[in-house]
């Protein structure tokens, strides 16, 4: 057992710091798709992190171009001037997003990804002579980070209620999930995704006058709200109406980034190209705090061509926009995804991790299977009266049991390293059964 830290100062994000204190889970060191706790416990990572350790922990590549960055330029300053390492991070980046979607802004992290498209989307409408678009719609049970931009657009109650009014002229569009009608799907659901995008312009065409709307966005798969998967169509008339209305269409990729869903991206499993994407997370494997935000070229160029020259064509960006040491990370990840083929190596694995999830049908508590990818949600039959308390008994079992997984809500959310085995997978959901067999038998 390592030494407990004094657990007094630090104030833990999204977390019952008191509970917390009662249990502390600390992690020390990790390799591969494992963790070791300051107790000395080895942990199978179910949740690659948050989601962004995809490539395997401690990875060497990622470890020496950060030193070596550090060593050579620790800091360049973000605003007029750069360093060369930034062009060549986003150019490489480039090379990851769908075709046209090639200028890239870099923020510090989903969140500020998420605050940026937005901005960048309320911009362009006004360098191109459209003012008045200045509404932004969500969806329910979105999430697009905790700035106020991305918590306004934003779809979780519990996350933005303690803050009062958000951005003003946003409104929400509904979410996917229909428990009733797909629960145990295997993959997408099949029916309703046309009828329920037709909502988006039934709701901006009476609710509001269309030509009033900046832009919709969407998590392609709503990952933090308990895996809300997209049914088939749905995505793809979404961008018919944006286009009809002249709507800029931004999907939020900070999960779905990086082979996630078996794509690179998920607007290449859609075949439907945004106008924006962002990303974060697994761009730099989770190493240092880096995202993005690529645009299409023609929304940069609308900037660089309709500003006066020597005009700063976005008044917008973060001390840590480009910062050479997330870039050095950033290209050795990218080198990584690209080396080790992990897009192809989550899309081999995905059907055994199907099968692996929806074994869990027929266990205790377990109300509905959602997979794409290497991705899933468990969603639990809630105890009376304490929505949550069922997931977090989970994963505090499966924690004991040397798993970690992720509780969101009343699921269970699992996103391995796309490093993962096979016997890893089949462990992470053998795990899971375990602990609600158990809690079942406990009556909790
Ligand atoms: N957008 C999505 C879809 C996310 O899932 C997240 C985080 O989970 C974010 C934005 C926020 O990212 P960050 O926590 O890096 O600010």
């Amino acid at each position: 057992m390592s030494h407990l830290p004094n657990l007094d100062h630090y104030w833990l994000p999204f977390t019952a710091n008191r509970q917390f204190k009662s249990m502390p889970r600390l992690f020390k060191a990790a390799k591969g798709n494992y963790y070791t706790t300051i107790d000395d416990r080895t942990l199978l990572d179910g949740t690659a992190g948050l989601w962004c350790v995809a490539a395997g922990h401690g990875r060497e590549e990622i470890a020496s171009a950060v030193a070596q960055q550090l060593r050579t330029l620790d800091y360049a300053p973000a605003f007029q001037n750069s360093h060369p390492l930034a062009f060549e991070a986003a150019e490489r980046l480039a090379q990851f997003m769908p075709q046209g979607l090639d200028r890239i802004f870099f923020t510090g992290s989903g969140s500020e990804s998420a605050d940026t498209a937005l901005k960048i989307a309320l911009a362009y409408h006004r360098v191109t002579g459209n003012p008045l678009r200045n509404k932004l719609i969500g969806r329910e049970r979105g999430y697009h980070g905790v700035n106020f931009g991305g918590l306004s657009v934003g779809g979780i109650a519990g996350n933005s209620k303690s803050f009062g009014n958000g951005l003003a002229g946003v409104d929400h569009i509904r979410h996917p999930l229909d428990i009733a009608r797909n629960a145990f799907t295997r993959g997408l659901p099949q029916d309703g995704g046309i009828a329920l995008a037709n909502e988006f312009e039934q709701r901006i065409t009476t609710l509001h006058d269309p030509a009033t709307i900046a832009a919709l966005i969407v998590e392609p798969m709503q990952g933090s709200a308990g895996v809300v998967l997209p049914p088939v169509g749905y995505l793809k008339r979404l961008r018919e109406i944006c286009d009809k209305y002249g709507i800029l269409l931004i999907f939020d990729e900070v999960i779905t980034g990086f082979g996630r869903l078996g794509t690179t991206f998920a607007s290449d499993y859609f075949g439907v190209v945004p106008d924006i994407i962002t990303c974060a997370k697994a761009l730099t494997n989770g190493a240092v705090p880096m995202g993005a935000v690529a645009v299409k070229r023609e929304i940069h160029d609308a900037f660089m061509s309709n500003s006066p020259a020597n005009a700063i064509e976005l008044p917008h960006g973060y001390t840590y926009s480009g910062h050479p040491v997330a870039c050095a990370a950033a290209i050795a990840t990218l080198d990584i995804f690209t080396n080790d083929k992990l897009v192809e190596r989550s899309a081999g694995l995905s059907g055994h991790f199907e099968l692996a999830a929806h074994s869990l049908k027929g266990i205790p508590y377990v109300k509905d299977i959602r997979n794409m990818g290497l991705v899933a949600g468990i969603e639990l039959e809630p105890t009376p009266g304490r929505p949550g308390a069922r997931a977090f008994a989970t994963y505090l079992k499966c924690y004991e049991m040397g798993v970690l997984v992720r509780y969101t809500g009343d699921v269970i959310a699992i996103s391995p390293p796309l490093t993962i085995e096979k016997h890893e997978i089949d462990r992470i959901f053998s795990c899971i059964a375990e602990a609600l067999t158990e809690l079942a038998a406990e009556g909790e």
